[in-house]
């Protein structure tokens, strides 16, 4: 499956309670990756690797349980910057342990696979790929009327973290990702898989820079895997996250049907076999039908691992009914 960090991960963790048995590879957004403190920071598969192992911090939903906040105090102490990104002091752990990998020679995908050595222990036939182990950053450029241009590129991060998605977004860029190649073993496992599932996860920053990575998007394309894609998008608005903000940067109305449509049905050039859709947005599915996009409407909410198992088991059997015959 295809994934980003928060729902991404919740939404795996129900894969996994619906199909204990499968072996499920994910394939994780990197385009938020970031260096701060001369650490190399990768938020999407942190929590992800921390959400499956258990080390999550389930009240906010991504950094470490348990954590402390030391080492946080002391870059205050001594002013360091930046101070917006709030890293914690066995998050930091983690990222001192893939920093120093990566400055021994180590690719994204062979240090990631030391870190789910750790967190996927217990979780045999689950692995965690980075799109690729290129270097590809989302920057989003706002309005900034103090700047000569008008507006300015910031990393993705700071537009989340820092501005709190508040700027006025012109354009959203993926820096690197003409020349980015898939990781190893992401191809093989579209390829190979019996189905391909796309998280509720952010279209724009999320999934949207793994489908653009070169070859990702074809080999999705020709796949013969069913294709199911779940929106984050529910009665019109993103459930977490900021969602909403970025759609209209790129084109996409607001809704489930408008993000339904923006992947497309893959017998008219998109990428989808089946859509679903929350029950809130029941009124849609005809629409998409219409449009050649096989879509259900069913309860969205992840709210607990089974809950999403449900969904995810009727999105499957609705994708299986419904797929033309190859
Ligand atoms: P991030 O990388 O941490 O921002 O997380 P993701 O991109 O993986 O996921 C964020 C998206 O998950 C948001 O756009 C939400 O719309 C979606 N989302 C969060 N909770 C739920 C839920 O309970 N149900 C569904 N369907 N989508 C959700
Ligand atoms: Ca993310």
């Amino acid at each position: 499956m295809l994934a980003g960090g928060v729902g991404g991960s919740r939404f795996v963790r129900g894969v996994r309670q619906a199909w204990p048995e499968a072996s499920i590879t994910v394939i994780a957004n990197t385009a938020d990756d970031i260096t701060l403190h001369g650490l190399r920071i990768c938020p999407d598969i942190d929590t992800m690797l921390y959400t499956l192992g258990g080390g999550i911090d389930p009240e906010k939903g991504w950094g470490r349980r348990e954590e402390t906040w030391s080492i946080a105090e002391e870059f205050t102490a001594y002013g360091a910057e930046p101070r917006w990104f709030g890293l914690g002091d066995r998050d930091i752990a983690t990222h001192l342990v893939r920093t120093q990998l990566l400055d021994n020679g180590y690719s994204l995908s062979e240090v990631t696979q030391v870190l789910a050595d750790r967190w996927l222990a217990e979780l045999p036939g689950v692995r965690v790929l980075p799109m690729t182990d290129d270097r590809v950053e989302t920057q989003v450029v706002i309005t900034d009327p103090d700047t000569p241009a008008g507006q300015r590129a910031i990393h993705f991060q700071e537009y989340w973290v820092r501005h709190h998605a508040e700027p006025e977004v012109r354009q959203i860029v993926q820096l690197g990702i003409e020349d980015a190649r898939p990781g190893p073993g992401v191809i093989e496992a579209i390829t190979d898989s019996e189905l391909v599932l796309l998280a509720p996860s952010n279209p724009v920053v999320s999934i949207g820079p793994i489908l653009a990575v070169p070859g990702i998007r074809g080999a999705i394309g020709t796949t013969e895997a069913a294709v199911l894609g779940f929106s984050g998008i529910l009665g019109g608005s993103p459930i977490l996250g900021m969602a909403h903000k970025l759609l209209p940067a790129i084109g996409v109305e607001v809704s489930a049907a408008g993000v339904g449509a923006h992947y497309g049905a893959r017998s008219r050039t998109g990428i989808l076999d089946g859509w679903l859709v929350d029950t809130a947005d029941a009124a849609t599915v005809d629409e998409l039908r219409a449009v050649g996009l096989p879509t259900l409407a069913h309860p969205l909410l992840m709210t607990d691992p089974e809950l999403t198992a449900q969904f995810v088991r009727a999105g499957a059997d609705f994708v299986t009914r419904n797929r033309p015959a190859a």
